[in-house]
């Protein structure tokens, strides 16, 4: 084990991993990176195939965002958004705003937090209209929104969720158009049906009591890139208004382009009433994240009374250089057509993916804007270690979920960088299943 990785696991108590198995796996030394590169103390570099946990949309060290980092830390780093305010919070709401059709924007930091305050301000928002019974909310089956008290209560993720029952207000649960839980000789469609009626029967019974559903538009990523019918959307976001409850849209790492269009709600022609962004919204750089939401929402609050204010809040709230960073994001999105460039580079990686998708165990393949899936034909509880090890070792940052492979990788990827993650992908898998 090398001395940094010796220290870290000595003294940095590492998030979703069990400390003990560092033991035979320690945590890889990541001393620079470059594009789609991290690079070790001792120069071995590593592709970093999941955007180093969704993040990164434009590359490491991407000249644009990075020049326009330095220029805002030479001139504001941090002001506190309580009273005050500056040039990047307000450029970058007024941008989302017309990008979204959503108006008002709060911020944080992380995405968890986006959650907690969408489902905040949804309760509150009902109560000041004088609504005082709708205080539960709903989520998917298998959703994904974050790991604080809040955002647990609605993630339904049994191996995140378990330990910590007692402590939370679990959400209800409904079924998720995920398209792989159709039951047997149910085609996709009949699926998506059946579990909008399962949501309507939901509703029908408990609106009254139901301040929102929370859902990930288009794809259940945490749940293995779990890929669904737009039309699902449609028609949740149609029974939403019909039984007078807000649609929160989780686009924390759907956003900015990783289905394919700029947000994936565009794709079900559907406005949320909540809509959380973070993830790729700083290409990697900073924390932050931020929920948009109506004039009509906004409104619920607007009052002499402090007390129906939405009081919330966190210390680096706004904080500049991560605002300037989303700027110089979205800057970058206006280079070029991303959205055009990334159905090429989808289509020549899926192309070199032919090997991994025809392999006699991979039972399916999804593949949706710059996101691949791969569910392999196992149910060894060793095998997304093993994979994750056999990767490394080729040179491939990787770490499925459960036996779900997945590439997210950032939209700069190249052809030899496409064909370097096919190869080494297949590789390991071969060598994952061989042991
Ligand atoms: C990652 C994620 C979150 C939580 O964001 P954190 O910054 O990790 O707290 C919430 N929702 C979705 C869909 C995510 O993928």
């Amino acid at each position: 084990m090398s001395t940094l990785a010796q220290r870290s696991v000595q003294a940095v108590w590492h998030p979703c991993s069990q400390m003990k198995q560092h033991e035979t796996l320690p945590p890889l030394p990541v001393a620079r990176a470059q594009g789609l590169w991290l690079y070790d103390p001792d120069g071995k570099r590593y592709l970093d195939a999941i955007s180093s946990w969704w993040v990164n949309l434009f590359g490491h060290g991407h000249p644009h965002i990075t020049a326009a980092l330095h220029q805002q830390l030479d001139t504001l780093a941090h002001v506190m958004l309580a009273g005050c305010t500056h040039e990047p919070v307000v450029a970058l709401s007024e941008k989302l705003g017309q990008l979204t059709g959503l108006g008002h924007a709060f911020y944080a930091s992380d995405g968890a937090s986006a959650t907690e305050i969408a489902l905040k301000m949804s309760a509150h928002c009902w109560r000041n209209h004088g609504n005082f019974r709708k205080t539960r909310f709903i989520g998917l089956r298998n959703g994904y929104h974050g790991e604080t008290a809040g955002a647990l209560s609605v993630t339904d993720i049994p191996l995140f969720r378990d330990a910590y029952g007692p402590l939370l207000r679990i959400s209800a649960t409904v079924p998720t158009p995920d398209a792989r839980k159709a039951a047997p000789g149910v085609s996709a469609e009949e699926h998506t049906q059946h579990c909008l009626q399962a949501l309507q029967a939901y509703l029908e019974v408990h609106h009254a009591e139901t301040a929102a559903l929370i859902l990930e538009p288009l794809v259940q990523c945490a749940a293995g890139i779990a890929t669904y019918d737009p039309a699902y959307l449609r028609e949740a976001r149609a029974l939403c208004d019909r039984y007078e409850v807000h649609l929160v849209a989780d686009e924390i790492a759907v956003g900015f382009g990783r289905t394919g269009s700029l947000f994936a709600c565009e794709q079900a022609g559907v406005r949320p009433d909540f809509m959380c962004l973070s993830k790729g919204i700083t290409s990697g750089t900073l924390p932050l994240s931020l929920v948009l939401t109506t004039d009509e929402v906004y409104a619920a609050f607007y009052d002499d009374r402090v007390a129906r204010g939405f009081l919330h809040s966190h210390s680096y709230t706004g904080n500049p250089l991560a605002c300037r960073a989303a700027l110089a994001v979205l800057e970058v999105f206006e280079q070029r057509d991303w959205m055009a460039a990334n159905r090429e580079t989808a289509a020549r990686l899926t192309a070199l993916c032919a090997p991994l998708m025809q392999h006699e165990k991979v039972l399916r393949t999804r593949q949706i804007g710059m996101m691949w899936g791969f569910d392999v034909d196992t149910d060894d509880p060793g095998f997304a270690r093993r994979y994750h090890m056999a990767a490394l070792q080729r040179g491939l940052l990787l770490r499925p979920i459960a036996n779900t492979l997945y590439f997210m990788p950032p939209y700069v990827i190249d052809e030899e960088e496409s064909a370097w993650l096919a190869d080494g992908a297949l590789a390991a898998l071969n060598e994952a299943l061989a042991a």
